[in-house]
C-alpha cells in the first residue's frame, strides 16, 4: 500500500500531550541535553540520528542533503547501515528518496506495497519496510530522511510516520545550521587562501619567480601540487609551441603529453576562438586522464588576458582524484575560478610592464641613434670633399650597425661613370673585391636606374682603409642589405651592406640605413654641386682642359713643392703650327675642332691625375709635369708630337693634319727661381722650336737665355 498523507504540526502537539513521557518527549529532552553539551555540530547530528533510530525503532537511517549546484542528493549521515553505501550521490530522478524529494511528500512502504516501476528503487529487500520523509525548512526542501526496518520486524505504520512528521522540522533546521556553518568556514578559509595567493601575485618583483611562488603556496594549501602556467599562440596552428611561464612539480613529460593532447583537442574538436574560450566554463574546458591509472586528471583553465599578440594563457593543474571527495573538488574549482581573475590581472600587468620597458628601450635606442645622426650631420657639414664626407660618415654609421662592408655606388656626373666607395670593416681579399663588384652590378641592374650599369668593368672602385687592422682577410659574406639611392627622382646609386656571418639584417637595420642615406644624401649633393662649380671655375669650356687661372695656381703650388723637396718639375708649352691657316681656310668652327682634337690627344698622352694639362690661351697649351726631369719631359713631349702627326682630324671626309711645336723648361735649371721664369724659359724653347722649322721639341738651355 502506498500511503501519502498530509501532516500538520498542530495536530501533533495534542498528540504529545496525550501521552505523558512519551518517546517523542524523551527524544526532545535527550537531544536538547546533547545540544547543550556538544561543541561539534557533527557529533550532535550523529547523536540525533541514533536517537531517531531508537525513537522510530528503525534498523537503519540515512539523511540525504540536496545539492543545488549538482542538482542531486548527497548522503550526509547514516546510522545502522547494513554495509557501506555503494554511492554517496543519488539523482533526484531515481529511487524512492529522489521521488520523495521531488514531490515533497513522505512515503511509507511496507511488504504489501507494490512499488511502481517509475520509482526505480535502488535497493529493496523482501520483508523490509521503509519510510522516506522530506526535510523542509520554511517551505524549502533541503533533503530526505530514509528509515527502514528489516524483515522479521513489525513493518512501519502510520504511528512512525506521524512521529517523523513531528521531528522532521527539527532535523531539517539542525542540518541547515550544519550546512551553513560548513559553508561559512569553507568560504572563510577559501577567502583567506585566495587573499594570500592574490597578495603573492601582486607582490611585484621578478614575474617568473612570483608565479612560481604562487604555485608553491597554492600547492601547499590545496594539496594540488602539480601545476603550471603556459601560453600558446593559436594562429600558428600547425606548430603550436607552448611557452611555459612557470611550472611547479609538473614534469616535462607529463606536461608535453598534456599539451599535445590539449592542442589536438582544442584546435580540432573545440576549434575555439579567443572569445569562445573566455565564455567556456570549467566543464567545457578539456580535461584529460594521463599517465598510469590513478595518477589523476589534468585540468586546463583558460586565463582571460587581453594580449596584443593574441596569445592564449592557461593554467593547468593535475587533480589526484582519489585524494579528494567531490565536495572538496568543487570548492577547489570555485577557488581556482576566483584566482583565475587575479592571475589574469597579474599576467596582464606583467605584460604591460614589459611593454613599457620595451618602449623605453626603443626610446633610449632612438635617442642614441639620433645622437649619432647628429654627429654624422656635423661631420658631413665639415667638408665639401665627398670622399672625406663619406669616410667620416661611415665611421659614425659603424656605431649604429655592424657590417663587414658598406658600399656606396653612385653615378658621378663629372666622370660620367659609376663609382663605388667601399668601407670595409677588415681587409678585403682580391676574390671578395671582384665578387663584390659583380654582385653590386647584378643587384643594381635590377633597379630601373636612369643610367644603366651593365658590367662590373664600368665601376670605378675606391676602397677605404678598414676600420679594423686585423691580419685576416674577408673572403665572403653571408648576408646583404641594399637600398637604392634616389637623386632628383632618378635612381642614381645604392647603398649596400654585407655581413660575413649572422645575425641577418633586420628591418631595424633597414630603417637605420635608410635614415643614414637620408642624412648624407644632402651632403653628397652639396659636395657634388660644389665640385661641379669648382671644376667649372677652373675649366676651359671649349676643350674641358684646365684654364689659365688653374694652370697658374697649380704651377705656383708645384713650384714651391719642387723647390722644397728638391724634386724636378718640368713645364711644356705647346703651340699648334700655322693654326691661323686652319681658321682662314676652313673657318673658326673647324679651328675650334682642331683645338678640341689636340686637347684630347694631349690628355690621353699624359699621366692621369699627375700631369696637369691646361689651355694656356688661344692655340697654346701648357703641361705641368711634377717630379719629372727635363729628359723625362722630352720623352712625353715627343710622344705627344708624334701622336699629333699620326692622328689627323677626320672631318667631312677631309683629313686635317695638325702638328705642334713644344718648348720645355725645368726647375733643375739653377737660375729659374720663380714660376714666371719657368714659363718664360719654356716659351723661349718654344720660340726656338718655331724658328727651327716647327713640329719639333726643344729643351730650354741656359745658353738660349743668353741669346
Ligand atoms: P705659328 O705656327 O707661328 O704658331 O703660327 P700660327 O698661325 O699658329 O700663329 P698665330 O699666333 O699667328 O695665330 C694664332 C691664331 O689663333 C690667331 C687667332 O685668331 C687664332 N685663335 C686664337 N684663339 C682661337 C680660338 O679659340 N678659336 C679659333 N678658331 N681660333 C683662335
Ligand atoms: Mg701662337
Ligand atoms: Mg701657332
Amino acid at each position: 500500500m502506498i500511503n501519502f498523507f498530509d501532516f500538520s504540526p498542530k495536530n501533533f502537539g495534542s498528540f504529545i500531550y496525550q501521552r505523558k513521557k512519551n518517546p517523542l518527549m524523551l527524544f526532545f529532552e535527550k537531544i536538547s541535553e546533547k545540544a547543550i553539551k556538544t561543541e561539534q555540530l557533527e557529533d550532535y547530528l550523529n547523536f540525533m540520528l541514533s536517537e531517531i533510530l531508537s525513537l522510530i525503532q528503525a534498523d537503519y537511517a540515512s539523511v540525504l542533503i540536496y545539492d543545488p549546484s549538482e542538482k542531486d542528493l548527497r548522503l550526509f549521515l547514516s546510522a545502522g547501515h547494513p554495509g557501506n553505501p555503494d554511492t554517496n550521490r543519488i539523482s533526484i530522478d531515481e529511487g524512492i528518496a529522489g521521488r520523495v524529494f521531488k514531490t515533497g511528500r513522505p512515503l511509507l512502504i511496507t511488504e504489501s506495497t507494490q512499488i511502481p516501476e517509475e520509482f526505480k528503487p535502488r535497493r529493496w529487500n523482501s520483508g523490509e519496510s521503509f519510510i522516506s520523509y522530506p526535510l523542509k525548512i520554511a517551505g524549502k526542501k533541503i533533503g530526505v530522511i530514509n528509515l527502514s526496518r528489516f524483515s522479521g520486524n513489525i513493518p512501519f505504520g502510520k504511528y512512525e510516520k506521524e512521529l517523523m512528521a513531528g521531528i522532521q522540522g527539527h532535523i531539517a533546521s539542525a542540518l541547515e545550521k550544519q550546512r551553513l556553518t560548513e559553508d561559512l568556514s569553507r568560504k572563510n578559509s577559501q577567502l583567506e587562501l585566495a587573499n594570500n595567493l592574490t597578495r603573492i601575485l601582486h607582490s611585484g618583483g621578478d614575474f617568473k619567480k612570483t608565479i612560481n611562488k604562487f604555485c608553491v603556496e597554492f600547492a601547499k594549501y590545496t594539496g594540488l601540487n602539480e601545476l603550471s602556467v603556459f601560453k600558446i599562440n593559436p594562429n600558428f596552428e600547425q606548430s603550436l609551441i607552448p611557452d611555459i611561464i612557470a611550472s611547479h612539480n609538473l614534469d616535462e613529460n607529463t606536461l608535453n603529453q598534456a599539451l599535445s593532447q590539449f592542442k589536438t583537442d582544442l584546435f580540432s574538436s573545440f576549434k575555439l576562438s579567443k572569445n569562445e574560450l573566455s565564455k567556456t566554463s570549467k566543464s567545457e574546458m578539456p580535461v584529460f586522464s594521463l599517465g598510469e591509472k590513478g595518477s589523476g586528471t589534468i585540468h586546463f583553465f583558460y586565463l582571460p588576458i587581453k594580449d596584443l599578440k593574441s596569445d592564449l594563457h592557461f593554467l593547468i593543474i593535475r587533480f589526484q582524484k582519489e585524494l579528494y571527495d567531490l565536495e572538496y573538488e568543487k570548492s577547489l574549482f570555485s577557488l581556482i575560478k576566483m584566482l583565475i581573475g587575479e592571475f589574469s590581472i597579474a599576467i596582464e600587468r606583467e605584460m604591460m610592464i614589459s611593454r613599457i620597458q620595451h618602449d623605453q628601450q626603443v626610446l633610449l635606442e632612438s635617442a642614441y641613434q639620433n645622437g649619432i645622426y647628429l654627429e654624422i650631420s656635423k661631420e658631413l657639414a665639415s667638408s665639401l670633399d665627398p670622399r672625406i664626407v663619406l669616410k667620416k660618415a661611415f665611421e659614425k654609421f659603424n656605431k649604429l650597425i655592424s657590417y663587414s662592408t658598406v658600399s656606396i655606388l653612385l653615378f658621378d656626373d663629372l666622370e660620367k661613370s659609376y663609382q663605388v666607395i667601399v668601407q670595409p670593416d677588415m681587409e678585403l681579399s682580391k676574390t671578395f673585391i671582384s665578387e663584390l663588384k659583380k654582385s653590386l652590378t647584378e643587384i643594381f641592374s635590377e633597379f630601373p636606374a636612369a643610367i644603366p650599369l651593365d658590367s662590373p668593368k664600368n665601376i670605378k672602385m675606391e676602397i677605404f682603409t678598414p676600420h679594423r687592422s686585423d691580419l685576416s682577410k674577408l673572403n665572403h659574406c653571408k648576408h646583404v642589405l641594399y637600398i637604392p639611392i634616389i637623386l632628383e627622382n632618378d635612381i642614381r646609386g645604392m647603398i649596400h651592406l654585407s655581413r660575413e656571418k649572422s645575425p641577418k639584417f633586420t628591418s631595424r637595420d633597414f630603417d637605420i640605413t635608410s635614415q643614414f642615406i637620408g642624412i648624407f644624401l644632402t651632403s653628397i649633393k652639396n659636395a657634388m654641386i660644389h665640385r661641379k662649380t669648382e671644376k667649372l671655375a677652373f675649366t676651359d669650356p671649349l676643350t674641358s682642359l684646365y684654364n689659365h687661372r688653374f694652370f697658374q695656381e697649380t704651377l705656383a703650388e708645384e713650384f714651391i713643392r719642387a723647390k722644397r723637396y728638391s724634386k724636378p718639375l718640368s713645364l711644356m708649352i705647346l703651340d699648334i703650327d700655322h693654326f691661323k691657316i686652319f681658321n682662314d681656310t676652313w673657318g673658326h668652327i673647324v679651328g675650334d675642332k682642331v683645338l678640341i682634337h689636340s686637347a684630347e690627344i694631349f690628355q690621353h698622352s699624359l699621366r692621369e691625375k699627375i700631369d696637369v694639362v691646361a689651355r694656356y690661351g688661344g692655340e697654346e697649351f701648357a703641361v705641368i709635369l711634377p717630379e719629372t726631369s727635363i729628359d723625362g719631359a722630352k720623352v712625353f713631349a715627343e710622344r705627344i708630337r708624334h701622336r699629333m702627326e699620326e692622328c689627323p682630324l677626320e672631318l667631312n671626309q677631309k683629313s686635317l693634319k695638325v702638328t705642334i711645336s713644344i718648348g720645355i723648361a725645368s726647375t733643375a735649371i739653377p737660375h729659374l727661381e720663380k714660376p714666371s721664369e719657368l714659363i718664360e724659359a719654356a716659351d723661349k724653347a718654344l720660340y726656338e722650336a718655331k724658328n727651327s722649322g716647327r713640329n719639333r721639341v726643344v729643351l730650354y738651355e741656359v745658353n738660349q737665355n743668353k741669346k
